[in-house]
């Protein structure tokens, strides 16, 4: 069994009461920012696109403990719309002379037939090849989605070499995966997906869930640490860690209202990008804070949270260790350690 069955059960109970809050917005989110490639920093198009949401998350599972997305996304999605959307975002963005990373990110997966009908992924591919800026594409998927089928599709449609597929593993220990995050897939089928993306010629970007319910601080800094190892063997060089940010409407919220868990520290995040990088040199390490320096997502005490943030981000774009090194000192840092080791222990 990959749930826990009364744990889901709860999960979905949560859902269900939250569901009818639902969002209907229909409009595509987009926004630019800049993004690492390799040893370059390029512009970056990111896009959300108003799917009907993660079929995960839809299902009788409830979904991963943590995540709030579906709550954004309308329950009638207009595929039409969307199109004319993208065609018109890409031809007023693109510029002749620049280069770019395409993300195109649904609260979901890009690959579930059933999220993105098949036709309208082949639209959205066919639109992205017009363009000889793109030089890459993120796209996101569960593992369960990622057959010879649908990548044949993706070979059909598009250089392949250009696509990144995102993959939420959040752990590569499946006790988490099963009792803490309630993902409904294992590191093996992780690993299944990772096979058949390399063999296609497309790549892999893992990511890393830091601090999922009932795991200390202290576990999940270890926990990266040896999923990061896992993740390497297969040939992966893109990890992105990603500290909680709590949701509204989950499992996890309830457990933060009720005092019962705390976010993630800033100072956990810069040991855990020192550590990997300085072991991993290789290694693609994307640490982008969502909410950082507030109650609900990464934070330190509130006066040192800024400048640590900025060196996660600068750190993230040029990948230099040296990024981490300014030698930000603030007296919550000896909080911290007393932190995790107390609540180690306890
Ligand atoms: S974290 Fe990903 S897989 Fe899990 S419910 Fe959210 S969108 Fe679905
Ligand atoms: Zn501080």
């Amino acid at each position: 069994m990959k749930i826990n069955t009364s744990y889901s059960e709860s999960i979905k109970q949560i859902r269900e009461k939250n569901l009818p809050s639902r969002e209907h917005s229909r409009r595509i989110i987009h926004w630019e920012e800049k993004h690492r490639i390799k040893s370059e920093v390029v512009k970056a198009l990111v896009f959300i696109l108003p799917t009907r949401g993660c079929s995960w998350a839809l299902s009788g599972s409830g979904g991963c403990s943590v995540c709030g997305y579906l709550y954004d996304n309308p329950q009638k999605p207009d595929f039409e719309m969307i199109m004319i959307s993208i065609k018109d975002i890409l031809n007023k963005k693109i510029q002749q002379e620049e280069e770019y990373s395409i993300k195109i990110f649904t609260s979901g997966s890009f690959l579930d037939r059933n999220e993105v009908p098949i036709n309208v992924q082949e639209a959205i591919l066919k639109e992205l090849a017009k363009y000889h800026q793109i030089r890459e594409i993120v796209l996101e998927s569960r593992p369960e989605y990622i057959n010879d089928k649908i990548l044949q599709n993706i070979v059909n449609n598009i250089d392949i070499s250009k696509i990144e597929i995102a993959i939420g593993l959040e752990s590569a220990n499946n006790k988490i995966l099963k009792n803490s995050v309630n993902k409904g897939f294992f590191w093996e089928d992780f690993e299944q997906a990772t096979e058949r993306i390399i063999k296609f010629g497309a790549k892999v970007k893992a990511y890393l869930l830091f601090k999922p319910p009932f795991v200390t601080e202290y576990d999940s800094i270890n926990d990266i640490f040896l999923s990061v190892s896992k993740i390497k063997k297969l040939g992966i060089d893109t990890v992105s860690i990603n500290a909680i940010s709590i949701h509204r409407g989950t499992y996890l919220s309830l457990l933060f209202e009720k005092n019962q868990y705390r976010p993630p520290w800033l100072w956990s995040l810069v040991y855990i990008c020192k550590e990997i990088k300085a072991k991993f040199p290789e290694i693609r390490l994307i640490c982008d804070v969502v909410a950082g320096g507030t109650r609900r997502g990464a934070h330190n005490c509130g006066e040192c949270d800024k400048a640590i943030l900025e060196q996660l981000k600068e750190f993230t774009l040029t990948q230099d260790l040296k990024a981490l090194n300014h030698n930000i000192q603030c007296s919550c840092k000896e909080e911290w350690k007393g932190y995790v080791l107390h609540e180690k222990i306890s």
